[in-house]
Parts: C-alpha cells; sequence; structure tokens
C-alpha cells in the first residue's frame, strides 16, 4: 500500500522476484486491458482517467480470476489491491477459497508534496493518462478517504509493516527486506 507515486510498483517487483512469486497489479491489469481494448478496459478508464477508483465489483472479480492462475498457487503479490474497505473483505473471502493467508502488508509512506513530482516526471517518461496535476490530486484524495483507512485495519491484524519510502530506491527495497526479515542471497 501506499499513495499514488510511492513506489509500490517499483518496489513489487523486487520483492516478487525474492520470493519468486508474482506481482499482480490491479493498476497493470486495467492499462494492459485499456490498451488492448477489451471491455473491461473500456469501462476502466473511464474511471481511472478522472482518477476515481473502479468500481469494487469489477475490480474483485477481476483479481479473483488472477489469482486462481496456476502460477499464484505458491503465493502472491498483490500491488493496489484492496483499495477499499469493501475489498478487504471480498479479498479474506477469496484466500479463504483458495488456502492462502496474509502474511504481511507492506505501506510505504511518503510525503504527498514531495511525490507529485516523481509522478509528473512519469508522466513525461511513460505517458500515463492518470499523472496530470490535477488528476493526481483526486488520487491523493480518494486514497486518503478510501484507502489509507485499511492501515488501521491491518495494524489491528499485526500485519502491517511501514516503511520509509523516500531515498534510493535500493534504499527502500532494503528497509522492506529488513522488516520482512528477508535474508540476502549470495
Ligand atoms: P497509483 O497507485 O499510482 O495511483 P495504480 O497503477 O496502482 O496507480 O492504479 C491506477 C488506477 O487504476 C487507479 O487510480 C484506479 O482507477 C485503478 N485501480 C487500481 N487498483 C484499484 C483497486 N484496487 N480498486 C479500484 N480501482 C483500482
Amino acid at each position: 500500500m501506499g499513495p499514488p507515486g510511492a513506489g509500490k510498483g517499483t518496489q513489487a517487483k523486487f520483492i516478487a522476484e525474492h520470493f519468486a512469486i508474482p506481482a499482480i497489479s490491479t493498476g497493470d491489469i486495467f492499462r494492459a486491458n485499456v490498451t488492448s481494448g477489451t471491455e473491461l478496459g473500456v469501462e476502466a478508464k473511464r474511471y481511472m482517467d478522472a482518477g476515481e477508483y473502479v468500481p469494487d465489483e469489477v475490480t474483485n472479480q477481476m483479481v479473483r480470476n488472477r489469482i486462481d492462475e496456476p502460477d499464484a498457487e505458491p503465493g502472491f503479490l498483490l500491488d493496489g489491491y484492496p483499495r477499499t474497505l469493501a475489498q478487504v473483505e471480498e479479498l479474506d473471502g477469496m484466500i479463504k477459497h483458495t488456502g492462502h493467508a496474509l502474511d504481511a502488508v507492506v505501506v510505504l509512506t511518503v510525503n504527498q508534496d514531495e511525490v507529485v513530482d516523481r509522478l509528473l516526471q512519469r508522466a513525461e517518461t511513460e505517458g500515463r493518462a492518470d499523472d496530470t496535476a490535477e488528476v493526481i490530486r483526486r488520487r491523493q484524495e480518494i486514497y486518503a478517504e478510501e484507502t489509507a483507512p485499511l492501515i488501521e485495519v491491518y495494524r489491528d491484524r499485526g500485519l502491517l509493516i511501514e516503511v520509509d519510502g523516500l531515498g534510493e530506491i535500493d534504499d527502500v527495497t532494503q528497509r522492506i527486506f529488513d522488516a520482512l526479515d528477508v535474508v540476502p542471497q549470495s
């Protein structure tokens, strides 16, 4: 978890690689569907371009299908899901069904003002439609309203790991691995 621009996608890849599990990014799956013009993509794009969340039913079904894939059987890392309290409940149900359990919830903490520059830079290199100043502001608001409350839910469950997301990418990765008690591979 973490607000827009916290570096979730970047760090998710390193964690997933270490544990040899898939990193499942709802944002990436939506964007892939937008690019290939599927029905899901057409629906999701309306919300994403405005910085709003895609409706829970749509997102939940997509994640449900994805974690049923064979490569997720040994475990998986979710990037960008759950993002609402309703999604937390759905996820609980899904993993009960698949026989998985949550090991940890990693939150990247950042100062929102400082990461706006990161996002505007990304707009230039990756050209994401939702990386404009106005849409970024909306995404930050929605994160604060809908997603930040999940932090307390997972803290209460004893799963929360909070990591400072500012600084060099490698340093942040190291902080996450330290918090997860990952032993470096030689
Ligand atoms: P960021 O965290 O940088 O805002 P993501 O790539 O994770 O970006 O997500 C991009 C967009 O995809 C979100 O703004 C939202 O519209 C949609 N999205 C991703 N995950 C979810 C989710 N779990 N629930 C609803 N919408 C989602």
